[in-house]
């Protein structure tokens, strides 16, 4: 196990097998609020440094999602840097030893890549882990909920008529289309394995679009829900959406990108507050709070992206900074 040196970082370990190659990487950012919850990720990366920076913004972002979103929850993040067809039963549970090594400041819980039976799988060995209730349909909810502030922002009392761009047909990105076909949208969905897309609309009668295309399409909002760096340098001017609001991670490559997007009064909804839906239903089921109070919580995403629309524009700095402003006040008291 290495330990590596982070500033910022409370803690980042490298667990190792016996050729040196990396096969978790378990990064604990901040624990000031509380003990840190974070996905456990397994995909492929071109490089290990690839794989730290991205668990290190990972953390980083679940620190400022929990303060932003009013929770005693603190931020940090895992990955096991892997194709899921090599996700093997030793694999997870090496995880959850590198995990344990954290002694309960770090909270697993399943994002791309695994599901609830990998998170039994690693609560094996390791203690607590976030296993039981998926958070996806209330990271959707909470992204429904923040995407209808953008749009009242923008002046349209309800989505009814309005073209939407969901990218991704996953756990986030399918729930996230029946709410808002049931809100009266015009939804069009794209993911990369093809049948995901074809299979949702069949379900809800969406239009399934060319992944390449979706994210340049003309529309009032698109709604990132696949991987995150999806705004960059080069993609950024190319954009014809009016609003940008999903529940991907680390949407923009770069911060500064949230400038750019101002520049071109295309209204964005931080993502690590918009789709806080599935962490504040998490820290509902660790207090044992009612579905009912969860969905309440949830739904007060909305006000939260109000709050930040009207700050963004009052004070003329970007979403992401009156966003980074709230968590850190938070943070500093704590
Ligand atoms: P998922 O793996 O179930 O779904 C992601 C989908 O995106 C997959 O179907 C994949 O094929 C597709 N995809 C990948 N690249 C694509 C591209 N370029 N264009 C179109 N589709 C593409 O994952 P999920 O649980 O739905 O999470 C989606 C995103 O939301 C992730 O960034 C995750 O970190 C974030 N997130 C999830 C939750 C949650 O509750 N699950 C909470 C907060 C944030």
């Amino acid at each position: 196990m290495e330990e590596l040196s982070r500033t910022g970082f409370e803690r980042v370990v490298v667990d190792r097998d016996a050729a040196g190659a990396a096969r978790s990487i378990v990064v604990v950012h901040d624990t000031r609020l509380g003990p840190a919850l974070g996905g456990v990720r397994v995909r492929p990366y071109p490089s290990e440094d690839e794989a730290v920076s991205e668990c290190l913004a990972l953390a980083r972002a679940m620190t400022v999602k929990a303060a932003a979103a009013g929770l005693d929850l603190g931020g940090g993040w895992s990955i096991i840097p892997a194709d899921v067809s090599d996700k093997t039963p030793e694999r997870l549970l090496a995880h959850g030893r590198a995990i344990a090594t954290f002694g309960g400041r770090f909270i697993p819980v399943n994002d791309i890549g695994t599901d609830q039976a990998d998170l039994r799988k690693i609560g094996e060995v390791t203690s607590p882990v976030c296993a039981q209730g998926d958070p996806s349909p209330w990271t959707a909810l909470g992204v429904s909920a923040g995407i209808k502030a953008c749009t009242r922002f923008s002046g349209h009392a309800d989505l009814r008529g309005l073209r939407i761009g969901v990218q991704g047909a996953g756990n986030v990105g399918s729930a996230l289309v029946r709410l808002l076909v049931q809100d009266g949208a015009e939804v069009l969905v794209s993911d990369v394995v093809e049948e995901r897309a074809t299979a949702l609309a069949a379900e809800t009668g969406v239009t399934v679009v060319d992944p390449g295309e979706l994210p340049t399409s003309e529309l009032d909002v698109f709604a990132p829900c696949a991987l995150g760096e999806v705004i960059t340098p080069d993609t950024v001017d190319d954009l014809r959406c009016r609003i940008i609001a999903g529940g991907a991670n680390n949407v923009l490559a770069s911060s500064d990108l949230a400038g750019r997007l101002r520049e071109r009064g295309i209204v964005y909804a931080p993502d690590f507050c918009v789709n806080s839906g599935g962490v504040i239903f998490l820290q509902a089921q660790i207090l044992s709070h009612t579905e009912e109070a969860a969905r309440k919580q949830v739904l007060k995403v909305g006000d939260v992206i109000s709050d930040l629309l009207e700050r963004s524009e009052s004070r003329g700095i970007t979403t992401t900074q009156a966003a980074d402003e709230l968590a850190q006040a938070r943070l500093d008291e704590a």
